[in-house]
This record gives C-alpha cells, structure tokens and sequence, in this order.
C-alpha cells in the first residue's frame, strides 16, 4: 500500500504533481536541489491548491494528505513506499538522482520517472532492481490533466506497473498503461505528429499562426475532448478515411529534423513564454493573464466534461 511518497524536482511539474497527490491522502515530501526552486514551490503550490478548490477535489480526512518541503535527498526518501523523479529531461541528470537515491532505499521502493519521452528502459539500467523502475508520465498543468501513462520498461515487473496504476486510480485520476516502451510514449508522439504539421504549414506560409490555433482548437481539439481519435475514425466513416488518407498521407510532413522556423527561434533565443517571444510575443501582462485565463478554462471544460455542470 503506498501512503508516503518522496517528489525529487519542483520545477515545472513537481509542485502541481505534490497538490494533487496530498488531495488523494499522500503524505508527500518534496525536495528539490535549488533552494531557488524550493522556494518557488512553494507559491505554485498554493496556486495548484486554489485551483484543486475549483475542480471540487476534496481534501482528504484530516491526517492524511501534506506536502512537506524537505532539505536533503536522504529526509525525502526516509521511509516512503514510492519515490517520483521530477528532474530535468537529461539521462544524465536522471541518472545522477538515481545514483543518490539507490543506496538510501529498500529494494521494495517503487521508482517512477516523470519523463516526458526517455524510454524507461535506458533509464532503469541506472539503478538497482530495475523491476521497480516504471514511467509516470503526468500531463501538465498536472494538477489539472487527469491522464497518466504508465510504461514499463524491458525490466520493470508486472506488479510494479499494477501498483501504479492502481494508485492513480485510487486517488480519482485516469492511469493509461501503455504497453511497450516506445521514445515519446503515446502522448508525445501523437501531439508531435500534430505539431510536426502545424509548424510545416505555418512554415510553408499556407496558414497564419493565429489562425492555425482557432482552426485546431476550434476544429480538432474541441471535437476530441468529446471524441478521441479512434471513435472520430468511427464517427467519420472507415471507408471515408481509406479514401483521404489514399493521397493525404503522401502529402503530410516527415521531416526528421527540425524545422528551420524552430531552429531560427532558438537562435535567436525566442523560446516563447518563459523570453517574451516565440510563435507570438508577449508582455508581462499578458503573460499572467493568460495564466490565470487558461488554468479556469481548464477548469471549466474539465467540469463539463465530468458531467458536474
Ligand atoms: P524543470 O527543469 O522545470 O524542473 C526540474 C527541477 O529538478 C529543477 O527545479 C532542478 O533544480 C531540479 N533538480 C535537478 N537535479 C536534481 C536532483 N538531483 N535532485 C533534486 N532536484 C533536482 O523540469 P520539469 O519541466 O518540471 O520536468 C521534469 C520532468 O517532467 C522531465 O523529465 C520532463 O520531461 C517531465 N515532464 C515535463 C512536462 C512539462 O510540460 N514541463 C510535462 C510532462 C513531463
């Protein structure tokens, strides 16, 4: 049974991924090794908590559930069931937290990473047991999305993806078990199919920037919030798709490199929100209004989607 779970890394993700674990009766203890981050942590925790108010997830019976900022690697593992790896999306990084937290742990500690694509079974030749090794992969804003994927890697024993997805489950979230370690895992793939495109048409100068968002979010995504890409096949008609994807799929992007508009950007270190530009430019302002316009139309559509409103 797991209760207390050490989180290695508050960056982006770690903070949301505490809030939302503690409001499923987790004793969480957080450690990050930038006391910088730590800090930060701690001001997106509150706003990840306010935000768990609006989606009505309820705090669990008094006793269970806390986050608890720790300040060595060796209090965050202390005698928890699970440890989650947060750290940045570097095997070598990866690697190195492993390395700290092998020797502190029992064999029966569970370790789940939180990466994005890495398949789990170059990272678990990093640490002992690699049985208990297993991806978690969170969706951000993680106290938000409901989906995880859950991938085993070559090593990782049947029982230790069961223990994970029926944590999720437990704690009122969506585990998806994706059966074979592929780079990417399925999420990212299908989002970087889409986005390969996206960026070729805009590149291509067939679309606007602005108006390739309002036609995916207003054609596509809306469309599959409601109906995900099989049932859409099935909605559309097989025959109907044959007969696109006869001569669509010839036409559509497979660059295997990155597009040279992306690499512009880069060099020009327009990275997007976090320097003011990227695909669009940015004021303060307008970046914390759009925060705080996004996190409640998450929110919204999340209620409705439930079927709480
Ligand atoms: P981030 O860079 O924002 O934060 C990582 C944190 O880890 C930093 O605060 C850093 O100080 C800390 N850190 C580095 N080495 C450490 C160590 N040895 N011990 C403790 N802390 C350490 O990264 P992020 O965006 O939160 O991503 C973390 C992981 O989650 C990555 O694998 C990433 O691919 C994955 N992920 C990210 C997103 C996203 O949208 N950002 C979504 C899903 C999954």
């Amino acid at each position: 049974m797991i209760k207390r779970v050490a989180l290695i890394g508050l960056g982006t993700m770690g903070p949301g991924i505490a809030a939302r674990l503690s409001r499923g009766g987790l004793e969480v203890k957080a450690y990050d090794v930038s006391q910088g981050a730590v800090d930060r942590a701690r001001g997106t925790l509150d706003a990840a908590e306010g935000v768990l108010d609006r989606l009505d997830i309820r705090a669990p019976p008094s006793g269970a559930g806390g986050v608890h900022f720790v300040s060595t690697i060796a209090e965050a593992v202390d005698g928890v069931e699970l440890v989650i790896e947060n750290v940045p999306e570097n095997i070598d990084i990866k690697a190195e937290a492993y390395r700290e937290i092998d020797p502190l742990i029992a064999p029966s500690v569970i370790v789940a990473t939180d990466t994005s694509g890495i398949p789990i079974t170059k990272l678990q030749a990093h640490i002992s047991h690699p049985e208990r090794m297993v991806g978690m992969h969170w969706s951000n804003p993680p106290h938000i999305i409901p989906m995880i994927e859950v991938i085993g890697g070559e090593k990782t024993s049947a029982a230790t993806v069961v223990a994970i997805r029926d944590l999720i489950r437990s704690i009122g979230l969506l585990p998806v078990v994706v059966k074979k370690d592929v780079p990417g895992f399925v999420e990212n793939r299908v989002l970087y199919a889409l986005l390969r495109e996206a960026v070729d048409l805009v590149e291509r100068g067939v679309i606007e920037p602005e108006d390739l968002d309002t036609c995916v979010s207003w054609g596509i995504g809306y469309k599959i919030a409601v109906i995900g890409p099989m049932a859409l096949l099935d909605m559309a008609g097989l025959d109907i798709y044959k007969s696109v994807s006869s001569f669509l799929n010839a036409d559509l992007s497979k660059r295997d490199d990155v597009a040279p508009v992306v690499l512009e950007k880069n060099a020009a270190s327009k990275f997007g929100i976090k320097s003011g530009e990227g695909m669009f430019s940015y004021t303060p302002e307008r970046i914390k209004a759009l925060q705080g316009e996004r996190a409640h139309k998450l929110v919204a559509v999340r209620r409705i989607l439930e079927g709480r409103e």
